[in-house]
């Protein structure tokens, strides 16, 4: 399999049983998308989760990969790059990012794992760094939010995105988001009719 475009971030979701991990799944992706990361890599069987992050970079905007793979230790184990492992029995974030930083970012392309029910043992001796986000048991996705933060230094923030079809101006309070293909004015009116939140929020 292809590493990813810009060769920098990806994320590997390990292991994924359809029906039960399908939203934690689909969330993994559109975390990695929204806070920075390049591609996602998902199992072979994650397809609802391949639709639902494609359809939103489609809508929202990239660049962003979503790939399958049906040869999760292959990809490991064949990374030319490094390879960092998100478990609570890992090191501590806080000891090890700064370092994971410096030495691999924008140097050479970038693999976090993330599982889901139980990791092998041979993906923690694969990985060069098992990190922790606390060593207390919680969710994959809040373990991945706070990698990719800490790793950017909350530049991810800022990011923007290209090709979206859809853009959401920040509000106090409300909801505003302009369809790219429309006219300012006609977008406006989209949102006076108050139809934004049946047409962009499909993820429940
Ligand atoms: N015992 C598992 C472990 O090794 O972290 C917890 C399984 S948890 C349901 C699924 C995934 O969430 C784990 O494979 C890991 O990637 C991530 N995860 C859970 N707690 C974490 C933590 N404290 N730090 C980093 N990742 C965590």
């Amino acid at each position: 399999m292809q590493q990813s475009r810009k060769n920098e971030v990806s994320v590997l979701r390990y292991g994924h049983r359809p029906g039960r991990d399908d939203r934690m799944t689909t969330h993994v992706g559109l975390t990695a998308r929204a806070l920075g990361a390049d591609q996602v890599i998902f199992p072979d069987n994650a397809t609802q989760s391949v639709e639902t992050v494609t359809d939103i970079v489609t809508r929202f905007g990239g660049p962003f990969d979503v790939k399958r793979t049906d040869a999760l230790n292959r990809v490991i184990r064949e990374w030319s790059g490094t390879v960092v492992h998100l478990t609570m029995y890992g090191e501590r974030v806080q000891d090890v990012t700064e370092r994971i930083r410096d030495t691999c970012l924008h140097k050479e392309s970038l693999l976090i794992i993330i599982g889901g029910e139980k990791v092998p043992s041979d993906v923690y001796e694969w990985a060069d760094w098992n990190v922790a986000v606390t060593n207390q048991p919680h969710s994959e996705v809040a373990g991945l939010a706070v990698f990719l933060d800490r790793l950017f230094r909350g530049q991810e923030l800022d990011e923007e995105w290209t090709d979206a079809e859809h853009v959401v101006i920040p509000q106090a309070s409300g909801k505003r988001v302009v369809d790219t293909e429309l006219t300012e004015t006609e977008s406006d009116e989209v949102n006076t009719e108050s139809q934004s939140e049946k047409r962009f929020w499909l993820l429940s």
